[in-house]
């Protein structure tokens, strides 16, 4: 048996200027992959968020609600080539320093039904894995069984990456410290909660929200729905400041880091 993977996530807010259109943070794209570099995981897969390539374009024509006009077409395929264009930024940062990184297209392995992953093709990664590469994937345009096509989230990939690839551990890099009481860019008031589980989750759900800037897939909110369905198999979820240097190679080592930890947390039997 391999040894189990971590799926690390990188928040779109975290390597674009989620205020600008198609602008990469080289800054952080750069000290993360040194971070991945030092932390040398044995088994590592990659997502990243949109962050101002995918959600514009993907708003613009209007992805998200499916196929309704023919005009959508190259609209899905301009979200797509944007989305590549943000990955090759993180490809060529993760390479230099030394990762055997491989980006997997998901608009080319993955189909979903009314916006849910019905479809991975999951041999490549399996392999990929075993032989010690970093598959790289992103959230993208894919196409869908009911709606023609649709958004496929970063956050969902995880959760299902995870799930399907038997991870040991979810390490969610946003631009907070981690779960907040509230939306700690809206509340002064608000303090970081360090540990919840997924009962305490829900009733804070209320008080989660979703994305200020342009962002189609639902922000923190949407980030927790989907990572429950992953910490309900009982793997645990780390949330950390990915823009604060050091944080994200912390977590990858397992050491104790500013975030929050969400477990499943409930007594077997
Ligand atoms: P990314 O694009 O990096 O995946 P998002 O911008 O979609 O991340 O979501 C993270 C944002 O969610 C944070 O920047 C924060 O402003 C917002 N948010 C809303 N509610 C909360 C909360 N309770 N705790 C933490 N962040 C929250």
């Amino acid at each position: 048996m391999g040894v189990k993977p971590i799926v690390l996530k990188l928040g779109g807010s975290v390597i674009t200027d989620k205020e600008k259109p198609l602008t990469p943070d080289l800054q952080a794209i750069e000290r993360l992959a040194a971070e991945i570099s030092r932390a040398k995981v044995s088994s590592l897969i990659l997502v990243h968020g949109g962050g101002s390539f995918g959600h514009p374009v993907a708003e613009h024509y209007d992805i998200p609600g499916g196929y309704v006009d023919p005009s959508q077409i190259l609209g899905f395929s301009q979200t797509h080539l944007a989305m590549t264009l943000l990955n090759s930024w993180v490809m060529e940062a993760l390479i230099s320093y030394n990762i055997p990184a491989v980006d997997v297209h998901p608009s080319s392995c993955v189909v979903t039904k009314a916006g849910r992953i019905v479809n991975m093709e999951l041999k490549p990664l399996k392999k990929m894995l075993k032989m010690g590469f970093v598959p790289v994937l992103y959230g993208d345009a894919v196409l869908d069984s009911e709606k023609g096509f649709d958004i496929l989230s970063g956050d969902q990939l995880v959760a299902s990456l995870a799930i399907k690839l038997g991870a040991s551990r979810i390490i969610m890099g946003a631009d907070v410290d981690g779960l907040y009481t509230s939306d700690p860019k809206k509340d002064s008031s608000a303090h970081l909660i360090d540990h919840v589980t997924l009962e305490e989750l829900k009733s804070l759900k209320h008080k989660i929200e979703g994305s200020k800037a342009t962002d189609v897939t639902g922000g923190m909110l949407g980030k927790m729905l989907e990572v429950t369905f992953a910490i309900e198999r009982d793997i645990e979820t780390v949330i950390v400041n990915a823009t604060e240097s050091g944080r994200v190679y912390k977590a990858l080592k397992g050491e104790k880091v500013i975030g929050t930890i969400i477990e499943k947390g409930e007594k077997v039997g």
